[in-house]
């Protein structure tokens, strides 16, 4: 609470220094040239992207064991490299049996055969980090709510309680994840499925509500046949076409570590970004088992960069680092992608890097505080006292 009093007092402070400046200013009549200058350093200060390389749209906090970095030290991290990141936990926890791997504690999903589970409460631990954080670091932050059963009708109903129980906190729901090799199989109970009237409940609440969704489902099958149709390509796009008020950004274009690009990659990808029926739909480049595609070869760097260039305002970049160690491993997917900056016109590139994320998260953060004003009691409440505080 002290934080926040001071930094409001800071604010305070400097926006009255700068009105002094711009009094002398004006009276030792260089306004132009100096009012220039306090307009760039606003302006900066409203899109965040200032001198930063790039925004992260794609973030894990904590691994599978919910083990992270504080978000503090992520945000040394983020340095002045990345100007703002999504902040998600990772929803499926590694169960640790000591039937099936003795003493051996597992951190990740590949590192055993015990099932995974889903943990509600990463959802508690993202916000509480983020409420942590004074103002001026939160407005670099995009929680996101992931703590749920994808395949479970009451999804939506845990999405709406952590909205009612951490208001002003979260822009959006993911990453979360139907269809993902040797993850899937992992979740005792229902498999999660794109044609489950539970997703539809989840992403119609996202809708109403204006959450961004972050989506992982792989486009096929792990070692599909080349040539044929991809498994799952036809119910993403049934998905989307049944929510077309949901913005969703499809992880991966759809790829994983073994979900190769077919040779038809980019023209599948192309045939949605054209169809106006998906305007509402973007993809995300995270993942360095997906940059290995794209930057594999000149050829492969060449296709993904020509088509980002005929749809510049529809591809995010994100990291999908997970719980990274430290600066050098959390830079090292965006570093990784350096042909593929190399190959885009530097208009584009930023697109990609930076104005994609600010205009679709800045619009979901709107929308949702603007809902959780009609909707949350307590959000409702504190405004009706704002206003009778105003019009006395
Ligand atoms: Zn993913």
């Amino acid at each position: 609470m002290q934080r926040e009093a001071m930094n409001s007092m800071n604010k305070c402070n400097s926006r009255r220094s700068m009105g002094l400046a711009l009094r002398s200013a004006r009276r030792s009549l260089l306004v132009g040239p100096i009012l220039a200058l306090f307009l760039s350093y606003a302006a900066s200060g409203w899109s965040q992207s200032g001198n930063y390389e790039f925004n992260d749209s794609h973030f894990h906090l904590t691994n599978n064991i919910q083990e992270g970095p504080g978000v503090r030290e992520f945000l040394d991290m983020m340095g002045n490299k990345a100007g703002r990141a999504i902040l998600s936990g990772v929803p499926l926890q590694q169960e640790w049996s000591y039937r099936v791997d003795r003493d051996r504690a597992p951190s990740y999903y590949l590192h055993s055969d015990a099932p995974l589970y889903y943990y509600s409460f990463t959802d508690a631990l993202i916000a509480t980090a983020y409420k942590s954080l004074t103002k001026e670091q939160q407005a670099r932050f995009d929680p996101m709510i992931t703590g749920f059963n994808p395949a479970d009708m009451y999804a939506a109903n845990h999405v709406r309680r952590v909205l009612e129980t951490f208001p002003g906190v979260f822009t959006g729901i993911g990453e979360f994840t139907i269809h993902k090799e040797f993850v899937s199989g992992k979740i005792p109970g229902e498999v999660a499925s794109l044609q489950n009237p539970a997703l539809d409940r989840l992403l119609d609440f996202a809708a109403e509500v204006g959450l961004v969704v972050l989506i992982h489902n792989d486009i096929d099958v792990p070692f599909a046949k080349e040539g044929s149709e991809p498994a799952y390509l036809g119910e993403m796009k049934a998905l989307f076409r049944r929510h077309r008020n949901a913005t969703i950004i499809w992880a991966h274009t759809g790829l994983g570590r073994t979900v190769k690009p077919g040779k038809n990659h980019a023209t599948r990808i192309e045939e949605i970004l054209r169809d106006p029926a998906f305007g509402h739909v973007y993809f995300d480049l995270a993942w360095d088992e997906v940059a290995k595609y794209f930057v594999g070869t000149p050829e492969a760097t060449a296709t993904i960069a020509a088509l980002i260039q005929r749809y510049p305002d529809r591809f995010l970049f994100g990291t999908d680092a997970v719980a990274p160690a430290d600066q050098s491993k959390y830079l090292a997917v965006f570093n990784q992608y350096q042909p593929l900056w190399n190959s885009l016109d530097p208009k584009t590139a930023r697109k990609v890097k930076l104005e994609n994320y600010e205009r679709i998260f800045d619009e979901g953060r709107r929308k949702v505080r603007s809902w959780e004003s009609a909707h949350v009691p307590a959000v409702k409440s504190n405004m009706a006292k704002g206003a009778r505080v105003t019009s006395h």
